[in-house]
Formats: structure tokens, sequence, C-alpha cells
């Protein structure tokens, strides 16, 4: 295990079913660590495993974002934290999403689940100077409508021209759902966007990373165009 830190929530949002957003305040060595977008960190509490979470929010703060889904024990223990509350960091880990290294291009974003929080940095990033990229494309898959998150923040992504692609999995199993059904990928395909001069960032559970990746195979793109992070 590396270092740990000190650090404490700052602050608590309700993203979407069983999701949160926590603050947190960490300190230099820490945050001076973060340089990469989508890197992640292990939290730390007392008689638990560390906890790894992908950092939601772009370099250059001097605190964290933490997007965190409650699926079992050590989630939900992360997932009850409140503004106040102590815990333990790491430093930032991990090669994150190359965003910087490709401007001027179209970017395709691809996540299914609590994998998004790993493009609200790029998003963030690429909000600062929009003129900087070309199309960008968001494909956001969920199993459910009520598991959709970032509702007031995808407004603003929108109108900052980044194109929202939603589609539920399994629309059925939850609230009422009158947009696209099916996977990302199927998605994707559906919509068969022109990739020349273009980049692709995808993030989530191994098969959903996958098919999305063969499903940009299929458009055109070349492995080295396509970057994986979690
Ligand atoms: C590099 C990295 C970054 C990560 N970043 C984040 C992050 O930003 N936010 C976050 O919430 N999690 C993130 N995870 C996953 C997180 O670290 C835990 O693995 C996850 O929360 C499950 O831990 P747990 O102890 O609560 O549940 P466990 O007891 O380990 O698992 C309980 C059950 O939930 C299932 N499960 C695990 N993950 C999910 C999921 N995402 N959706 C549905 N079911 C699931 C497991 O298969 C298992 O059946 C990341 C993992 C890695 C390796």
């Amino acid at each position: 295990m590396t270092d740990l830190y000190p650090a404490k929530i700052l602050d608590k949002k309700h993203l979407a079913e069983a999701q949160v957003l926590l603050a947190i305040d960490v300190p230099r060595e820490v945050w001076s660590g973060h340089i990469y977008h989508s890197q992640y960190v292990s939290l730390v509490l007392p008689d638990m495993e560390p906890w790894h979470g992908t950092i939601a929010c772009r370099p250059g703060y001097e605190s964290l974002e933490i997007h965190v889904k409650d699926v079992g024990e050590r989630s939900a223990r992360i997932s009850a934290l409140e503004p106040g509350d102590e815990l333990q960091v790491t430093t930032p880990m991990g090669d994150g999403f190359p965003i910087l290294g490709h401007r001027s291009v179209n970017v395709i974003l691809g996540a299914a689940g609590v994998a998004i929080c790993a493009m609200r940095p790029l998003i963030q990033e690429i909000m600062l100077a929009r003129g900087d990229w070309r199309r960008v494309m968001l494909f956001y898959g969920e199993r459910t409508a009520d598991r959709f998150s970032y509702i007031d923040e995808r407004q603003d992504w929108k109108e900052m021209n980044i194109e929202i692609f939603l589609t539920a999995s399994q629309p059925s199993l939850g609230t009422s759902w009158m947009g696209q059904s099916g996977y990302v990928q199927d998605y994707l395909l559906e919509l068969w966007p022109d990739v020349g001069d273009t980049v692709a960032f995808v993030a989530g559970k191994d098969d959903m990373v996958t098919d999305f990746t063969h499903a940009l195979y299929r458009l055109g793109m070349p492995p080295n165009s396509i970057m994986l992070n979690i």
C-alpha cells in the first residue's frame, strides 16, 4: 500500500439511484499528484480493505470529487460518509486519459454505469476550451432511467455542444423511460458517425469496454485511437 494521507468530506450530492458525489478535502501531497484526467485513488476507512475510486473532476483543484455507487459493503460505507467525516486517501494512481495530447480532433466518449465518472473530467476539460476539440459525442448507458447521473450538469454539457446519447439497457426494470433502449455499442453502430480524425475514450465493465471497442473498430477506428481506463 502506498502512503496514506488524512482527508475530510467537504460536501455530498445525491446523483441518482444509489449514487453520490463526494467532495473531499485532501492535503497538497494528494492534490498535487492529480496530474492526469481520470486517475484513481484508494480511500481507506477503519477495518475496511482500501476502496478504489476514480477522480471525477479534472486536475487543477485542491480537492477531489469521487462518484460512488453503492453496490456492496465497502461502497456502502464510502457512500454513507457525510460532510465533516474523516478518512484516509492515497495519492492519485494510474495514467488516466490523455485528453490534452489529442486536440483538434473529434472525440467519442463511451461509458456505462458509474464509469461515467471517468468521462466527467474529460468533459470539464473540453468545456474549458471547447474550440480546441471538434465534434464531441458522449454515449452513456445505464440499466434503468433512474440511474442516469449528472442531470443538471448534462444540460450545461449540451449547451457547450457536447452531444449526449443516453441508452437504457433494461428500461422496464426502472422508472418510465422514453429514450433509446439497448447497449451503448449498439447505439453507436446505429448512428454510425464518421470516425476520421477521431479519438475515443472508453470506460466501464470489461464486457462493455470490449463490445464498445469492437464497435469502434467496425466503424473503422484504429486501436491506437482508442483509449481505455477502467
Ligand atoms: C481503478 C478502479 C476505479 C474505480 N472507480 C470507481 C468509482 O469511481 N466509483 C465506484 O463506485 N466504483 C469504482 N470502482 C469499483 C470499486 O472500487 C469497488 O470495486 C466497488 O464499489 C465494489 O466494492 P464493494 O466492496 O462495495 O462491493 P463488493 O463486495 O466488492 O461487490 C459487491 C457486488 O457488486 C458487484 N459490483 C461491483 N462493482 C459494481 C458496479 N460498478 N455496478 C454493479 N455491481 C457492481 C460485484 O460484482 C459484487 O457482486 C473502481 C474500481 C477500480 C479497480
